[in-house]
Parts: C-alpha cells; structure tokens; sequence
C-alpha cells in the first residue's frame, strides 16, 4: 500500500515544475523524479542512454517511448517510491506514457496538477534560466543571482543550459502543444486534473498547490 502520495505535475517548459516539485517532494515525504535529471545525470556520466539522448534532448525533441518507459518503471520499482509513492515531472509527456504508466501500477495517480503558465511568460522565464553544469540547480538571470556564476551548492560553473537556445525553446514548446497537451484531456477524462495557476511568486504559487493537492487527492483504502 503506497503511504504517501503518486502526484504527476503537468506544464509548459518553464512553469517551475522543478522548484515546486522540489518542495513538494520535502512536502509530502515522496521522490521527486524527473526525466529531465535522470537523461542529464546519463548524459553527463556518457552511459548508452546519455549518448543517444543528448542529441535528442540538445534539438528539442523527444527520447523515445519505450526508453523512458523503462526508466520510469526501473525508478517506481525502488523502494522509496514503491513505498512512499512518486511526484512524477516530465513523464508521462505523451499519451503512450500515460497508458504505459496506468499498467504500471494497479492504482494511481491520485491527483495529476497542470501548472499552467501562458506560453509568452515562460518563453521569457526560460531565456533567463541558468543551471548549474555539475549538479543541475537552476539560478534565474532575473533574480539578484544574475550575476552568481559558481554554484552556492556544489561550486560548479552557471551555464545556459544546452537546450534552452530560442530554437529548441521554441521546438520543445511545439511539442508540449502537440504531444504533451492532449494528456491535459486525457487525465481530465479520468476524472483526475486540478488546474493550478503558476503565475507569481513561487511560495504563492506552492501554497495554492498544496491546497489544491490536498482538496483533490483521494485517500488509499
Ligand atoms: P523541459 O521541460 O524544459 O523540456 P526537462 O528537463 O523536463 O526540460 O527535459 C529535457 C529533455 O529531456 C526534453 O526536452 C526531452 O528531450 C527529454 N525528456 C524528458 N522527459 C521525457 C519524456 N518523458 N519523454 C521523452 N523525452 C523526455
């Protein structure tokens, strides 16, 4: 019996899937896995699968279904999530993910949140973005860390991210149109999606998460 929660959280590149994610994950007790680490993580120890996905991921495209597939049920089968549950951030991003993940586990999601953030405010959030090159912590140009270019954490280098060019901005967004979106209807279908609005400041914008989660979710029996 999973004693957490199994939350999957929706949105456009740049909502703040990664920082919310991240404290909704000390929230309620569960990992926090993303797709997005776990193909940065291999691109940077050169694995089979990072070699094959960083050319996919510097274009803007998507990894194949069958890989992230198998990803995703390596990771659910670990302890932590097997017993605690998941916040799932970036899978699934298509339809075929969504209908291999219902297979995966007898029951679940509990809820599935769309942040949603207008396609305009995240294009400009995402031209500010920096991360860190070893660790992956993300630092906005905006903020008065514009100028930081070693990581508070680990002490690497702040670098643009290698996909976050305008064009494959601009190609991943597209994407997000046309594979991601239709899941918006999908889980929504299911009974399952509870819109949350991303704009703002992020504690305002956990805050408003949390209440929505805790109103929407259903109990384990
Ligand atoms: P973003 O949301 O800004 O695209 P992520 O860190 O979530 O960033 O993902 C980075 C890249 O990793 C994606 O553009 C894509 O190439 C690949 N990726 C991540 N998750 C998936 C997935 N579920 N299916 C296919 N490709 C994925």
């Amino acid at each position: 019996m999973i004693q957490g929660i199994q939350l999957i959280i929706l949105g456009r590149q740049g909502a703040g899937k990664g920082t919310q994610c991240g404290w909704l994950s000390n929230h309620y007790v569960v990992p926090h896995i993303s797709t997005g680490d776990i193909l940065r993580a291999a691109v940077k120890e050169g694995t089979t699968l990072g070699k094959l996905a960083k050319e996919i991921m510097d274009a803007g495209g998507l990894v194949g279904d069958d890989v992230m597939i198998g990803i995703i049920e390596e990771r659910l089968n670990r302890p932590d999530a097997a017993r605690r549950g998941y916040i799932l951030d970036g899978f699934p991003r298509t339809v075929a993910q969504a209908e291999a993940l219902g297979a995966m586990r007898e029951k679940g999601p509990d809820v599935v949140v769309d942040l949603d953030v207008p396609r305009e405010l995240v294009i400009e959030r995402i031209s500010a973005r920096r991360v860190c090159r070893d660790c992956g912590s993300n630092y906005t140009a905006m903020a008065a860390e514009a100028a930081r270019e070693i990581c508070e954490r680990c002490g690497g280098d702040i670098v643009l991210r290698d996909d976050d060019t305008p064009e494959a901005i601009n190609q991943r967004l597209d994407l997000y149109e046309s594979q991601t979106a239709p899941l918006l209807e999908y889980y929504d279908d299911r009974g399952l999606l509870a819109v949350v609005n991303g704009v703002g400041p992020p504690n305002r914008v956990f805050e408003r998460l949390v209440t929505t989660i805790d109103s929407a979710r259903r109990p384990h029996p």
